[in-house]
């Protein structure tokens, strides 16, 4: 199940922000948003209310440190439309106060109580169910669904209004609650995987426990064969797959799997949302197919590889798969799904296993408002997370649940094995780099290794990867700087770890006629010290001394430093290894903007 997404955090001074870490300290990968100019944070806003909006539409639970009015006023113009309501909290600067304003039904009682518990102070809850009977009921825990919104409301008016319930079925998330409780009572909160009948006199909460399990005839490994890599596993291997090549033929397989498990629910009388996974073969991981099915049916997906002695397809899987005592309460070979019922809800996290994802992420320049919010999300969802140390530390804050395997930074291949290994194994892995995956980082190792390693492995192939791009160093420091790359410009690596000098010469020489602006990336190093030297007399062969240079040191990172100089004055000591070198074109110009003698570097879009 996804797990909740961390809180905002957001202030609006600097008198907030020792509130703000100590709330942040109760969530982990939670970040402090703070307001551009005033307050460093781990997020920089410009403006207040759209950044709420903004936070707010995305459905991101939000922890403001400011008035409850602001809030409100930020947020109404988003109310009247019925979708995500994520937690909305107000809290005092100093910790007193702790106000839930919104997401009665995402928690956010639950996340004033932990905030209030941790300031020591009393949560302003004002939920007249909650108030009365300590907990809210129309928000069972996870691995619990309410069957009806309407009817759950209806429902604590009655008790509200003086009636008592029965209890029917297993809820012991209630048993602290002060409901009023009786065995004759007209009211019933039933909790059972059959499905709501309509009666308005029961509160239906339906518990995740039931599994389906499909083998469907019909629909081959490699069905929707337009997946590409990482898709396609052989599809000669299982006799229940129909042997068509022409798989793209079934767009709708997805679908038919999704409507079969519908209505084998429905032949039983079950919920579809009592449903705790889709299992199918773990020949199917990469298949389409499946993954729609699941996504329609709003349930995770699972994957087991039966053995001999788990009977035949598609019970086998269920046999496989589950780790809890369970009934078999429909069991059709020919139709290709069996059911399982448990007595419980059925954590997903213990049933076969996920399909395993590779995510290779960029984390831009340094600071958190330069990743894209597509790299958070993938590191909010990984279980494990690999890089150099140095570019995971920066990825925090991490989870205790997360395992983090760092390495040294020039095990390159094998650290895109590694990657490989853990997440053909059901993990959700992200690998991190610097700036771009793609700009002489991490990404092209990943490929590499898959290349190599996916055509004599297929659970490698079934990964399901992808890669989110980053901010890399050449755009933050010219962004900094003005706009330097404005016209053609190149990217080159000065290192020769990888590549012989002679190209880079070659390369240098070039792009250096041809009058391209040029970034440099891995300037010099320790290990490297006379190529930068090198470089810079092949570059001064075509372009004149007075040539704009910028050097963007650190980006996005604390201590961080911008030069402009020309190229006459350039000197590799001026440059090291966490230094970006833009060397401008013939038609590079800049001009004083006015902020101790620094300058605006641009290249015009015009040539002449
Ligand atoms: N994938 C990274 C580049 C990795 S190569 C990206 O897209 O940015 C490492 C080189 O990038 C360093 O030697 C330095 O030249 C440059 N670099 C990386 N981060 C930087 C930063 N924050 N400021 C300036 N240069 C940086």
């Amino acid at each position: 199940m996804a797990r909740l997404t961390p809180p905002a955090i957001v202030i609006l001074g600097v008198g907030a922000l020792a509130t703000a870490r100590r709330i942040q300290a109760l969530y982990a990968g939670s970040q402090v948003h703070a307001l551009q100019g005033r307050v460093e944070a781990d997020v920089s806003y410009i403006e207040l209310s759209s950044h709420l909006r903004e936070l707010y539409s995305r459905g991101t639970p939000i922890v403001a440190l400011c008035a409850a009015g602001i809030v409100i006023r930020c947020v109404a113009p988003l109310l009247s439309n019925k979708g995500v309501e994520p937690p909305v909290l107000a809290i005092a600067e100093d910790g007193s106060a702790v106000v839930p304003l919104l997401g009665g039904l995402a928690g956010v009682n639950v996340m004033a109580r932990e905030i209030a518990a941790a300031m020591t102070v009393s949560p302003a809850i004002t939920t007249s169910g909650e108030l009365r009977f300590g907990t809210c009921v129309l928000n069972p825990p996870d691995g619990y669904a309410l069957a009806d919104i309407t009817q759950g409301k209806r429902f604590v008016s009655d008790l509200l209004a003086g009636e008592s319930t029965r209890i029917e079925g297993e809820a012991p998330w209630l048993d602290e609650a002060q409901l009023p409780r009786s065995e004759s009572a007209r009211l019933a909160i039933r909790v059972t995987p059959r499905a709501w009948d309509g009666r308005d006199d029961e509160l239906v909460i339906h518990p995740r426990s039931v599994v389906v399990a499909v083998t469907v005839p019909g629909i081959g490994a490699g069905a929707g064969a337009g997946a590409g890599a990482g898709a396609g596993a052989d599809s000669n291997t299982d006799a229940n797959i129909d042997a068509d090549s022409n798989s793209d033929a079934q767009p709708d397989s997805g679908a038919r799997i999704a409507a079969l498990v519908r209505e084998t629910l429905n032949a039983h009388g079950l919920a579809t949302l009592s449903l705790a996974a889709l299992l199918a073969s773990s020949e199917h991981t990469a298949n389409p197919a499946f993954a729609d099915a699941a996504a329609s049916l709003n349930v995770p997906l699972r994957f087991a590889e039966p053995r001999p002695e788990d009977g035949e397809p598609p019970s086998n899987l269920l046999h496989a798969a589950l780790r809890v005592p369970y009934q078999t309460l429909h069991d059709d070979a020919d139709a290709g799904v069996a059911l399982a019922l448990a007595a419980l809800a059925i954590d997903p996290d213990t049933i076969g296993r996920p399909r395993g994802r590779l995510t290779v992420i960029g984390l831009g320049p340094g600071s958190a408002d330069l990743m894209v919010p597509a790299a958070r999300t993938a590191l909010n969802e990984a279980t494990d997370i690999l890089g150099y140390e140095t570019y995971v530390k920066m990825a925090g804050p991490l989870r205790a649940d997360q395992r983090v395997h760092g390495t040294d930074n020039r095990e390159e291949m094998q650290r895109a094995r590694h990657a490989f290994e853990l997440a053909s194994t059901g993990r959700s892995v992200v690998m991190v780099s610097s700036g771009d995956p793609g700009v002489f980082a991490m990404a092209a190792a990943v490929l590499e290794a898959l290349e190599e390693g996916g055509s004599t492995n297929a659970d490698w192939r079934a990964v399901q990867l992808a890669i989110v791009p980053g901010v890399s160093a050449a755009m933050a420091t010219a962004a900094q700087a003005g706009a330097p790359l404005g016209h053609d410009f190149c990217m080159l690596s000065l290192s020769d770890n990888l590549k012989p000098w002679t190209i880079i010469e070659k390369r240098l020489r070039h792009a250096a006629e041809a009058d391209l602006v040029m970034a440099f990336y891995n300037p010099i190093s320790r290990a490297r010290p006379w190529q930068l030297d090198k470089a810079l007399d092949i570059v001064r062969e075509y372009r004149a001394a007075a040539t704009k240079v910028v050097l963007g040191r650190d980006i996005g990172r604390p201590g961080s430093t911008l030069r402009t100089i020309t190229l006459g004055e350039l000197r590799s000591s001026d440059v090291d290894m966490r230094t970006m070198v833009i060397v401008g074109s013939s038609t590079t110009r800049g001009f004083a903007n006015g902020i101790d003698g620094g300058e605006w570097v641009y290249t015009p879009r015009w040539y002449e």
